[in-house]
């Protein structure tokens, strides 16, 4: 359920924050301001899917998506918002908590869940229907740089979602100015370790297991062919 929030600072919303949010974000009805995914709110709220459940079918089913989003990002979200309730967390944008519950042993849960939330948003917004394939001629050239061409990356790209053991996220990241794949365990993700993700591929059993069973390599296969969102991924790199 959102929260409506009149009091809106809009310092208060990064500008990562704003691209995520960009694409199904800021939306007026009637004079109500519904904030913008990151934006400070208690409670956090389940951004919107940018596109319809059934839209990135058949490489990802609408079967899927219903669970995904409806059951496992949602319960992030409603677990979350159960953890902060009441804490000095509950005011923080999402992002804030995630990275000041980083590392923090007595914090893990909740450094968890905000992670997850956090990932998943950025998963949705990693994927569009007719997407993938080569990217955009700038971000192409630095992945030419940094990997020796579209194809090696490919292939490095489905190897990191593959060698993840057990649960977890492959991403394409900038560290110290260069593009690096990266692979994170659970719920971890690059940010907290003074990486700027571009894109990510959940790898997490349930991402993929009702549409491609074990075959998590046709899975990664078939985003970076089919629904890889590029432009998601070079407005990232230029913000
Ligand atoms: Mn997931």
């Amino acid at each position: 359920m959102h929260k409506q929030v009149s009091n809106v600072d809009a310092h208060e919303v990064t500008r990562r924050e704003f691209l995520i949010g960009a694409g199904a974000a800021v939306a007026a009805v009637g004079a109500t301001l519904i904030l913008p995914r990151g934006a400070a709110a208690a409670p956090i709220a389940l951004p919107p899917l940018p596109w319809a459940d059934g839209a990135l079918a058949p490489y990802v089913s609408a079967h899927t998506i219903g669970f995904h989003y409806g059951k496992h990002h949602k319960g992030y979200v409603d677990n979350l918002n159960k953890l902060i309730a009441g804490t000095d967390l509950a005011d923080l944008p999402l992002e804030k908590i995630m990275t000041t519950t980083a590392g923090s042993a007595d914090k893990q849960t909740i450094f968890n869940n905000a992670a997850q939330v956090w990932n998943h948003t950025f998963y949705w917004e990693s994927l569009k229907p007719k997407g993938g394939g080569a990217p955009p001629k700038d971000l192409g050239a630095k992945i030419d740089q940094a990997f020796g061409g579209y194809d090696t990356f490919k292939k490095a790209f489905i190897d990191a979602s593959l060698t993840q053991f057990g649960s977890g996220w492959a991403w394409l990241a900038v560290k110290d100015g260069a593009l690096r794949i990266v692979k994170t365990p659970n719920a971890e993700n690059p940010l907290t370790q003074g990486m700027k993700p571009l894109l990510t591929i959940d790898v997490w059993e349930h991402a993929y297991y009702l549409d491609y069973q074990n075959k998590r390599g046709d899975y990664a296969a078939a985003l970076l062919d089919h629904l890889v969102n590029w432009e998601f991924a070079a407005a990232n790199l230029a913000a």
